[in-house]
């Protein structure tokens, strides 16, 4: 099962790294927005599916990720905090007032290789949870809508054994272990799926949400 859901998630993320390329070859900017917008809605009950299996952001990511693994190169440590809301709030001002520029001044502002230069770089010079949680505004908006999501990667803690290795892979500082047990913040969780494939003792799914989990 965890061997088809990695070929599944490298299909759907190849299909939009392809997807992406032609968006930018015709600069069809709009279409790939209305692509989000659909993703962020559902993602209020069904949490962050576009960071993990539609984002080729993240694929990039991932690839210069494990490329620097094989390679010995240490990654780069992670931020302190998880989310730094100067830099938030800079990302989003800025973003959202190149993309009105482009759609009302007609501006040929090339957005979406800016943004891919940006995660590459980010990937090659800090830790990519920075970029996941702190600069990518298609992240950020899924991380808010998200948070209460009914569906969503959660660990069966009767399972979990505390090994850390969860949070040893997890690229967004989400899923952490305390006394013994891990637990995973959903608003942070790209639903990537990492954390599913390095499980010991498979105590983690995606699942419905029960009692008070969050
Ligand atoms: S990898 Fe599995 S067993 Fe280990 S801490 Fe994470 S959820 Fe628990
Ligand atoms: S908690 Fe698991 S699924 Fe969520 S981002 Fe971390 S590794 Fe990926």
């Amino acid at each position: 099962m965890k061997g088809g859901h990695r070929i599944l998630k490298i299909f759907t993320r190849a299909l939009s790294l392809v997807a992406l390329v032609w968006i930018i070859l015709h600069g069809n900017l709009l279409l790939w927005i209305g692509t989000f917008v659909v993703f962020a809605i559902a993602s209020v009950a069904l949490s962050r599916l576009y960071c993990g299996w539609v984002c080729p952001m993240s694929l990039i990511m991932d690839g210069i990720s494990s490329l620097r693994d094989r390679m010995g190169i240490k990654k780069p440590s992670r931020p302190l905090r998880t989310r730094v809301p100067w830099l938030q709030a800079l990302s989003l001002v800025v973003f959202f007032g190149a993309l009105v520029s482009v759609q009302t001044l007609h501006l040929k502002l090339p957005l979406l290789p800016l943004l891919v230069a940006i995660a590459v770089t980010v990937s090659l010079f800090a830790h990519e949870s920075l970029f996941h949680s702190s600069m990518c505004p298609f992240g950020m908006i899924q991380s808010w809508l998200s948070r209460w999501a009914l569906w969503g990667n959660r660990v069966d803690t009767d399972r979990c054994v505390g090994c850390g290795k969860c949070q040893t892979v997890c690229p967004n500082r989400c899923a952490i272990v305390a006394d013994g047990k891990a637990s995973i913040e959903l608003g942070l969780c790209l639903q990537c799926g990492s954390c599913v494939d390095v499980c010991p003792v498979d105590a983690i799914g995606y699942h419905r949400r029960k009692g008070g989990q969050q």
